[in-house]
């Protein structure tokens, strides 16, 4: 046989093989990766571990195929946090969440947005909006009641009628 035939069909059986491997290498990256999305899209809680187990490859080329598909990242250790609003223990979905709820982020957001004040006619301590207090202090307003019943027993006691009643109205109890 002619040594430059023999050497071209060495060649190509070379070639032929490189393609079968390449073929079979990305053919099996192909299922790996479609058996992984198959896996995590049942049970997306899964661990990489357990599912490199199973299709017979390695955990970080697990992970890997997760992130590609858009699995999101896995945290490494779970945290549990005290809710700010209402104290019990709760599993943030991230390192961000400070509370358990909405409804308890929503509850602090409006304390957070109230002052504490003491009525000057009955003593007790009730809550006003911060912005109600601002304005009433531009406004020069110094005195605080808790409702328009003690503005109006302070008025009774000062002008001996509740006639000017009307005149505060809008000052939300707060009056000179
Ligand atoms: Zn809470
Ligand atoms: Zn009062």
């Amino acid at each position: 046989m002619n040594k430059t035939l023999l050497m071209d069909l060495i060649e190509k059986v070379r070639k032929f093989r490189e393609e079968v491997d390449t073929f079979i290498s990305s053919n099996k990256n192909k299922t790996s990766r479609q058996r992984v999305k198959e896996i995590l899209g049942k049970d997306p809680l899964r661990s990489y571990q357990s599912i490199a187990d199973q299709i017979g490859i390695s955990r970080e080329r697990v992970r890997q195929i997760a992130m590609a598909l858009g699995f999101p990242k896995r945290n490494t250790r779970i945290v549990i946090k005290k809710c700010l609003g209402c104290g019990i223990d709760f599993l943030p979905r991230n390192n961000g969440v400070k509370y358990h709820s909405s409804s308890c982020f929503q509850h602090v957001r409006h304390l957070k947005s109230m002052v504490v004040l003491t009525c000057e006619e009955c003593d007790i301590k009730f809550l006003r909006r911060a912005c109600v207090v601002r304005w009433a202090e531009t406004k020069g307003y110094k005195h605080v009641r808790c409702s328009r019943t003690c503005q109006g027993k302070f008025i009774g006691k000062n002008h001996g009628s509740r006639t000017n009643l009307s005149k505060s109205r809008g000052k939300q109890y707060i009056t000179s």
